[in-house]
């Protein structure tokens, strides 16, 4: 890894910080820090680090059934402050609650709803984004062309997302999840071959996630235990998905 600086976007002065231009001109905006990569703190050379952790207020309007999130919100804060404000509203996200919304939502983002709801980027409304000459864009004054390339296409590409106008979605109060696991000895091969031809033709309201993984034996010594594990979310109540099952 290069030198590192930090400058933090929206923080109080910090004498650990301090704003710094690297000699090639590389910058690295950090929103949750989730990249598989490390693209957002990791590189060869000297860079600086663009740390969007301070920008994180959501504002909810529930008449208006919308929220503007800042991008160094993480997605489970977004699902927690519509929560606070609504039970029968929601937002469609990934399921990992410390993913930042900076990277997530311009990456598209996948989640247990998106069967029924679409992905984050299919309920993004507005954005408001700084481009290379330093000038805030909204949706109007960036074009649809852009607005459509930073909805998936990852952000850093074209600029600093610093927010999104995001559409909330309805839904019931209560909604239904349950984990299933099997291992060999229990059918999880014939189950993940079934599940590979159900899976996209259920009900859109059933979203069936499938982990597999592998354990070491408690009561065998050396042996390890493959696992398939169905996680599921209905996205109404119990009483419909259990005759389906
Ligand atoms: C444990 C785990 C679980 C996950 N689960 C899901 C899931 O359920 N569904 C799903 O769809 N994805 C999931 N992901 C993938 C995750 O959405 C992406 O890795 C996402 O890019 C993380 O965003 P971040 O802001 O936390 O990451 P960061 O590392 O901060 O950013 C990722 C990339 O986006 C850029 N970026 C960040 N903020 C901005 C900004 N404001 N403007 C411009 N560019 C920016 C960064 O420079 C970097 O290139 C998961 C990842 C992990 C590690």
């Amino acid at each position: 890894m290069g030198n590192r600086w930090m400058y933090e976007v929206g923080g109080k002065q910090s004498s650990h910080y301090r704003p710094y231009a690297p000699p090639d001109g590389l910058i690295r905006i950090r929103g949750g820090g989730h990249d598989y990569e490390g693209f957002s703190y990791i590189s060869e050379t000297p860079f600086v680090i663009i740390d969007l952790r301070n920008l994180r207020s959501i504002s909810i309007d529930t008449e208006d059934k919308t929220a503007w999130i800042q991008d160094g919100a993480t997605i489970g804060e977004v699902y927690y402050r519509i929560a606070e404000k609504s039970k029968t509203l929601a937002f469609v996200g990934g399921v990992c609650p410390t993913d930042g919304v900076g990277g997530h939502f311009n990456g598209g983002s996948y989640g247990m709803m998106s069967r029924k709801l679409g992905t984050a980027a299919d309920n993004i409304i507005d954005t408001k984004l700084i481009n290379a000459n330093g000038r805030i864009h909204d949706r109007e004054s960036m074009g649809e062309d852009l607005f459509w390339d930073i909805r998936g296409g990852g952000g850093t590409s074209f600029g600093i997302i610093i927010s999104w106008k995001v559409k909330l979605l309805d839904i019931l109060e209560k909604v239904t999840v349950f984990n299933v696991t099997r291992n060999l000895e229990q059918n999880a091969t014939q189950l993940v071959y079934k599940w590979q031809h159900i899976t996209h033709k259920v009900d859109d309201n059933l979203l069936l996630r499938l982990f597999l993984w592998s354990s070491q034996s408690l009561v065998r010594r050396g042996q390890r235990i493959v696992h398939a594990i169905f996680t599921t979310k209905f996205v109404r109540g119990v009483d419909e998905p259990l005759p389906k099952m």
